[in-house]
């Protein structure tokens, strides 16, 4: 194969940067050392916060493909890059809860980290300019956003996702209350689990102290991001390395 390069910058999001290569199937994504909250409106830069995800999504999409859940993670090619296939992405964010949190929490007014028995599954309409609206699935076909036979493909490999990533967080210590994933259409048209598992798209709580070890230290200001994604990074280091 002839030798990557690093082509056009397609597209600026909040926490990555995606640019095309010489490959059109590989796309190659630089994670940013910056932190949003409120869809954007706040924004601030974050030691390091680029490199930890690279790692730690690196690390994690390594960890499913190793246990037969593919995804579009290729590569980690340096701290803050991984090469990933690309995908038409599908505007949807797959949200899974184990335990209330977030806006299943407000929204219920159900007492924090209640456990649910079964997983509850959410989709969200990817969209900055309406705030990522709550969509169900007869919304998503009105819309015309999925046919029904790839939202099942969704549900069916979040709800794989989840168990795996139970079984990595709990290893860690740590409970895993929710999560958030993005799919995308491969040109076969196959749904592939694509964008980044990290600690910006997952709730994580220590098992012992309770304390969040997510984004959540930023949303609410209650603590440092970056020493709080090293000690996920740690764990999870800890963890994949005795695994192999
Ligand atoms: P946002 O768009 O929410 O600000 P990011 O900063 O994470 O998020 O930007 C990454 C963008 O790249 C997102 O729009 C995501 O849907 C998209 N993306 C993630 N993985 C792939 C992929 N494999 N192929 C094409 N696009 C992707
Ligand atoms: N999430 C995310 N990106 C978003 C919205 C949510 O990664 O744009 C993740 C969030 O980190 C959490 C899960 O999805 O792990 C559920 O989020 P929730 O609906 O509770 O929204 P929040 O109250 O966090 O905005």
């Amino acid at each position: 194969m002839a030798e990557l390069v690093k082509g056009a910058l397609l597209y600026t999001g909040k926490a990555k940067e995606m640019y095309a290569t010489n490959d059109p199937e590989i796309l190659w994504v630089e994670y940013l050392d910056q932190a949003t909250a409120l869809n954007g409106k706040r924004k601030v830069a974050v030691t390091e916060k680029g490199l930890l995800n690279n790692r730690i999504a690196s690390l994690i999409f390594t960890d499913l493909k190793q246990h037969g859940i593919e995804n579009h993670f290729i590569e980690q090619l340096s701290d803050r890059v991984q090469l990933v296939r690309r995908v038409q992405m599908i505007p949807l964010e797959t949200v899974v809860r184990n335990a209330a949190s977030g806006s299943f929490e407000r929204k219920f007014a159900v007492p924090h980290l209640t456990k649910f028995a079964t997983p509850v599954l959410e989709f969200f309409y990817k969209s900055d300019q309406l705030d990522d609206p709550f969509i169900n699935e007869s919304q998503v076909a009105a819309l015309d956003v999925a046919s029904a036979a790839v939202v099942a493909e969704m549900k069916r490999q979040a709800l794989l996702v989840n168990t795996r990533l139970q079984a990595i967080f709990k290893a860690m210590g740590i409970q895993l209350v929710d999560f958030k994933l993005e799919f995308g259409l491969t040109d076969q048209g196959k749904v592939l689990l694509a964008d980044e598992i990290s600690p910006d798209s997952c709730r994580l709580v220590d098992q012992q102290t309770q304390a969040s070890l997510d984004k959540d230290v930023f949303r609410k200001n209650t603590g440092d991001l970056t020493t709080v994604y090293q000690e996920v990074l740690q764990r999870l280091t800890a963890v994949e390395g005795s695994q192999a």
